[in-house]
Order: structure tokens, then C-alpha cells, then sequence
């Protein structure tokens, strides 16, 4: 309609509303785009046992190599990707990518997939979920799924029943950035976790604020008598590794460790 007056007056004039729409339209195709014409990729950031200092596994994060804009991070587009149910597809590719990746690793060595709260409104997760692990002959012990508690928040039984059936074929699954919600203890409760996440917030006040040592000790404690183990996430200095093995931590993520690496730097890594 106000195409004739030129894009410039068009956008200037055009109320804010509108804008984000045609904004986040935009996104989309270029999403879709994406998509087709595989312009995703997989970064993977190693977990470190903490009995033994071994390897545990690596978690998978989405990476957009973008023609123009270069590698656009997922704080950038997973959102839009949500509000526009592209994270449907995409996080199918996710998984599917992951999982192929994971079968050439070495048997106990596990991988983690970041799931979004959109991707349970369909209900047909677990599908997609056994599809991903049977065509990639990954054994589903080995798969991790990452959830925030945006997942439970939206609560529906058909959620716990999923994840449920998930956990029952030997599918882990974690709580993301755990403490950074609302009443992250109440999921506990509603959900036996394997593994808690300790957001890297926690972290990063380690050896600046006793009240996030003590905070770190307790979510350890809490996590062992509930049967659950512990991530930290955002480990960057010796100092703070020190004390989450002090902490009795099982798991600890970071860039002490490593960055996430592209996929054909996960064998090396594994001196494989
Ligand atoms: P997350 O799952 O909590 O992942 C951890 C984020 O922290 C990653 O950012 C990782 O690169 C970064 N990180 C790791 N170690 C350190 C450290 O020592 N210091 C600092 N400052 N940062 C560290 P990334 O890759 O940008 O991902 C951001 C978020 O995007 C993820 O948070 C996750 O919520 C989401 N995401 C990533 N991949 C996917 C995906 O495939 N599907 C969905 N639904 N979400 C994804
Ligand atoms: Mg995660
Ligand atoms: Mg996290
Ligand atoms: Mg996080």
C-alpha cells in the first residue's frame, strides 16, 4: 500500500507495531532460508567429569553462518525462531544433527540438545526425539536433553508425560540455568532431573560473593540427596574451579575447558 512513496517514508511513517512485525518476518524467511540451504551448524563445548577429569560429553549449540552478517549467535535468532515456530524444524535439524555427530564418538562419551519450550506444544517430541536417536543408531543413554524451566512453566501434564516416556528409554534429562527462574525448587519436585545445570551467573560470583558459594554449595547437597547430579556452567578461572570441586560439583562446563569447537574438533579432543 504506501510502497509507491518509496521504503524510506514507508518505514518512517509506518507505526512501531508494524515494523516489528515486518522485522520479524523478515527473520523468518531468512531463517527458512537458512534452513534449505543449510547455513546451520553445530559448535560443541565439552563437560568435564570432575571424578577423574575426563570428558563427559559435549553439548550441542546452534550456530548461523550467515552469507552476510557471519557467525549470528542464538541469543540473536532463537527467539524469533520461537515466535515464529521455525525453532520446530530447526530444533529437529538440532537434534538429528547432534545425534548423528554422537555416534562417531567414542561409546561414553555422551551429547547434550538444548530443547525450547515451543517444540513440547506439539506433543509429539518424543517422536521426533526416537526418530533422531534410531536413525543415527545413537543409544539413547547417551543423549542429554536441556530444558529450562519455560518448559514446565507451561506446565500441561502432556509435558512431565513426555518427558516421562523420554526418561524411560534412558534418555537423560537436565534443568538448564538453574536458579536463574522463579521457583526453580517447586521443578524439582515436579520432575526427577538427572542432572541440575547451576547457571553460570552462580558461577561467575564464586570467589567475588560468599553468598554464591554458599548458594553453589547448596544446590550441590540438595541435587546429591535428590539422586541428581551437578553442571557448573561459565567456568573461566582456576580459582572457581577450585571451589566447585570443593563443592562436590559432578560436572563442570567452560571456557577454562574449552570453547565450544566445531564438530570435527571433538575427535582430536578426545585423542581420538
Ligand atoms: P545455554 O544452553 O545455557 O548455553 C551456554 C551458553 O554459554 C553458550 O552460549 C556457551 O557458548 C556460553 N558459554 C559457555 N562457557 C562459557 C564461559 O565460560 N563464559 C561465558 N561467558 N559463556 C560461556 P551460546 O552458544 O551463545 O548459546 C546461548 C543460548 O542459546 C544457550 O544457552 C541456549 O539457551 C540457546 N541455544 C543454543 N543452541 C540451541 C539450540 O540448538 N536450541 C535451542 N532451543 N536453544 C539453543
Ligand atoms: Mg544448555
Ligand atoms: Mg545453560
Ligand atoms: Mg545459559
Amino acid at each position: 500500500r504506501a510502497k509507491a512513496e518509496g521504503r524510506g517514508t514507508h518505514r518512517f511513517f509506518e507505526p512501531a507495531m508494524d515494523v516489528a512485525i515486518q522485522a520479524r518476518r523478515t527473520v523468518e524467511i531468512d531463517l527458512r532460508t537458512a534452513l534449505a540451504e543449510q547455513h546451520f551448524a553445530l559448535a560443541f563445548q565439552p563437560f568435564l567429569g570432575l571424578s577423574g577429569d575426563r570428558i563427559a560429553g559435549f553439548e550441542a549449540l546452534l550456530r548461523w553462518h550467515h552469507p552476510v552478517r557471519g557467525v549470528v549467535s542464538p541469543a540473536a535468532f532463537v527467539p524469533v525462531a520461537e515466535e515464529t515456530g521455525m525453532i520446530v524444524p530447526l530444533g529437529e535439524w538440532v537434534l538429528r544433527q547432534a545425534c548423528r555427530e554422537a555416534a562417531r564418538w567414542p561409546e561414553g562419551v555422551r551429547v547434550s540438545v538444548n530443547l525450547s519450550p515451543v517444540q513440547f506444544r506439539g506433543g509429539d517430541i518424543d517422536a521426533v526425539v526416537i526418530a533422531a536417536l534410531r536413525d543415527a543408531g545413537l543409544d539413547p543413554r547417551r543423549l542429554e536433553l536441556e530444558i529450562t524451566e519455560g518448559v514446565l512453566l507451561q506446565d500441561s501434564e502432556s509435558t512431565l508425560a513426555i518427558l516421562h516416556r523420554l526418561k524411560r528409554l534412558g534418555v537423560r534429562i537436565a534443568m538448564d540455568d538453574f536458579g536463574t527462574g522463579y521457583s526453580s525448587l517447586g521443578y524439582l519436585r515436579a520432575f526427577p532431573f538427572d542432572k541440575i545445570k547451576i547457571d553460570r551467573s552462580f558461577v561467575a560470583d564464586l570467589s567475588v560473593r560468599p553468598d554464591a558459594l554458599a548458594i553453589v554449595r547448596a544446590v550441590t547437597t540438595l541435587a546429591d540427596s535428590l539422586g541428581m547430579t551437578t553442571t557448573a556452567e561459565g567456568v573461566e578461572t582456576e580459582e572457581q574451579l577450585a571451589h566447585l570441586r570443593a563443592a562436590g560439583c559432578t560436572e563442570v562446563q567452560g571456557y577454562l575447558i574449552s570453547r565450544p569447537v566445531p564438530a570435527d574438533a571433538v575427535a582430536p579432543m578426545l585423542g581420538a
